[in-house]
């Protein structure tokens, strides 16, 4: 008799097994752009699971250390990392991970294909996204802030390009010790070196992840002549830091230690001591807190987009082990239960998916200036409901898939647990779910968001045809309804920070209910060849989680 050995899951090319993705690329780009576009999604499908998945894989098996001194006991502060983690560098910069957002070719539209790009790449790259989101997100701050000045123009072009000799990623250097949700109590001083015609900071950043990249955006409260600073948020400035000199060496910084992590264990994260840093001003003095959101609504969108992609890949590798994997008589895709798990991850992962991809579109038409002011509104609405739920949603995936595929899973030379540690940040980093719902409340008392969430949704609701998804969209409309009265009640009670995650969720549900129906709706009127599976879907998922909600939503 031979011996049983199980098969291991693998995975196909990433893009062409990915329906959900082409087929909302057929819905939302012109057909021409798609059949320009498409050869370098093939391409970067495949490679998401051969060499950047292998680059991936060595950068985990390898990561960071820290070399605090050379062998002659001068203080150094390397951080060696491994060739692989270059070589996700390389592969970023030449694709155009970021590059294709600026390039514009496609105008509003180029961030829904960078973003599909940065969809296929962040999974199997050992969050070598982390780097690029904050590149991308300094880029943003600098076209924002920088104005005409030939510094943040140049910084801009190296942030921006694909010659990956010239390519820079960034950090962001915000959390101190005296936390990262509040950073009004940030203690890095920025003093005036009339020598050197710059500024020096003086500090500790607590958490400064891809310590390698060549650039970072600090907050710092700038000195004055007198000594006195302005104290809370708006004393605070954002600065330029170019983190060595020509021959390598760290400028004034000394590396503490790097951070022993749960997960992103090849990303360097690292504990700084700023002593006299050079550090440029950018986008002027004060007000640092307000002008660096231009940054980390960046971020937070590419964090929505990369949970999207770590719960498409926990899914696809538990789908393909349910058909080689057997138990009781069969393979596991054909025990009921089994199929019921891995059509209700699918169901979360398409939610999350076109909540992500609505932020995109809107952040879009914003930088290129096609955004309507209910447009913008609506962007600062989604901005943080859709990285605070994508990344509770990628949590509970990645357990589940894990769970899916068994004790195996939980192995580590099987590459699975990384899953699930990896996912672990998402809810943490860019905000956490609590503060970042209490933001979305600020939005809603601020700028009319829900207001105009609401109008938009229900505007939308009523163009559904079909009769099957009439029904979805009358729930969808009742789900809504019932959050406009949730509203007007926690305000009554006073009660709105302790809400605040409630609404939330309650809007981000609804906006997933949203985008799958007209998704499938668009389907039917196009006869698109995964409509039944669009359609099958979108009402799973207002049966479930929407008609729940037009119930259960109480304040407390
Ligand atoms: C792997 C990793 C890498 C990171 N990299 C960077 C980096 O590169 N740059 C950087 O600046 N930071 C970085 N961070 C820091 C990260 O942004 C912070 O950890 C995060 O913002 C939370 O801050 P904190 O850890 O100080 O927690 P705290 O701010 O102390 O919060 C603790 C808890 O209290 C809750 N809370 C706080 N205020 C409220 C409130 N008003 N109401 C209700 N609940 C509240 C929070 O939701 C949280 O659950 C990184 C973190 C990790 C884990």
């Amino acid at each position: 008799m031979t011996e049983f050995y199980q098969a291991a899951p693998r995975l196909q090319n990433q893009y062409e097994a990915d329906d959900l993705l082409r087929s909302y690329l057929r819905w939302r780009l012109p057909a021409d752009m798609l059949v320009e576009i498409e050869p370098g999604l093939h391409r970067l499908g495949e490679r998401a699971v051969t060499d950047i998945a292998a680059w991936g894989d060595a950068a985990e098996a390898q990561p960071p250390q820290h070399v605090p001194y050379d062998p002659w006991g001068r203080r150094v502060d390397d951080i060696v990392v491994s060739n692989a983690w270059l070589a996700l560098d390389r592969v970023s910069a030449e694709e155009g991970i970021v590059a294709t957002a600026y390039e514009r070719r496609h105008g509003a539209l180029s961030r829904v294909h960078q973003m599909a790009k940065l969809y296929l790449f962040h999974a199997p790259s050992a969050t070598y996204s982390c780097p690029l989101a904050m590149g991308d997100g300094a880029a943003r701050f600098l076209e924002v802030h920088g104005g005409e000045d030939g510094y943040a123009r140049g910084l801009l072009d190296h942030l921006t390009t694909r010659d990956a000799g010239r390519f820079w990623t960034s950090g962001q250097w915000m959390t101190e010790r005296t936390g990262g949700s509040d950073v009004s109590l940030t203690s890095t001083i920025a003093r005036w070196d009339d020598e050197q015609r710059t500024h020096r900071l003086w500090g500790t950043k607590w958490f400064t992840s891809a310590t390698t990249s060549q650039l970072a955006l600090a907050l710092a409260r700038v000195e004055s002549a007198a000594g006195t600073t302005t104290p809370g948020g708006r004393g605070l400035s954002v600065f330029a830091i170019e983190l060595r000199d020509a021959a390598g060496a760290l400028r004034c910084i000394r590396v503490n230690r790097l951070k022993d992590k749960l997960g992103t264990r090849a990303l360097p994260t690292a504990e700084l001591t700023l002593d006299g840093t050079p550090a440029v001003l950018v986008g002027g003095e004060g007000d640092g807190v307000r002008k660096i959101s231009t940054l980390f609504n960046v971020t937070r969108v590419y964090n929505a987009v990369a949970a999207v992609s770590g719960m498409r890949r926990a899914v696809a590798l538990a789908r393909d082990y349910a058909s080689r994997r057997w138990a009781f008589g069969r393979p596991l895709s054909e025990h009921p239960l089994h199929a019921e798990t891995l059509d209700e991850l699918e169901t979360r992962v398409r939610a999350s998916f076109v909540l992500a991809f609505s932020a995109v579109e809107l952040m879009g038409k914003d930088e290129c200036g096609e955004a309507s002011d209910a447009d913008r509104a609506r962007l600062r609405l989604l901005t943080p409901i859709a990285k605070l739920y994508t990344g509770k949603q990628a949590v509970v995936v990645a357990s589940e898939a894990i769970e899916a595929i068994g004790g195996a899973a939980y192995i580590e030379d099987t590459g699975l647990p990384r899953l699930l540690r990896d996912a672990q940040v998402l809810p943490i980093w860019e905000g956490t779910t609590n503060v970042l719902s209490l933001d979305v409340w600020r939005a809603i008392e601020r700028t009319g968001a829900l207001e105009l969430w609401l109008d938009d949704v229900r505007d939308r609701l009523h163009l559904v045809k079909g009769d099957v998804l009439r029904s979805a969209a009358g729930r969808v409309s009742e789900a809504a309804d019932r959050i406009e009265r949730f509203v007007d009640e926690v305000r009554a009670s006073d009660r709105r920070e302790a809400n605040a995650r409630r609404l939330a969720f309650a809007i981000a549900r609804v906006t997933a209910g949203l985008g799958l129906i007209e998704h499938a709706a668009w389907g039917e009127g196009h006869g698109d060849p995964n409509v039944r599976e669009a359609i099958r879907f979108a009402e799973r998922w207002v049966a479930r989680d929407l008609t729940s909600l037009a119930g259960g939503l109480t304040s407390g």
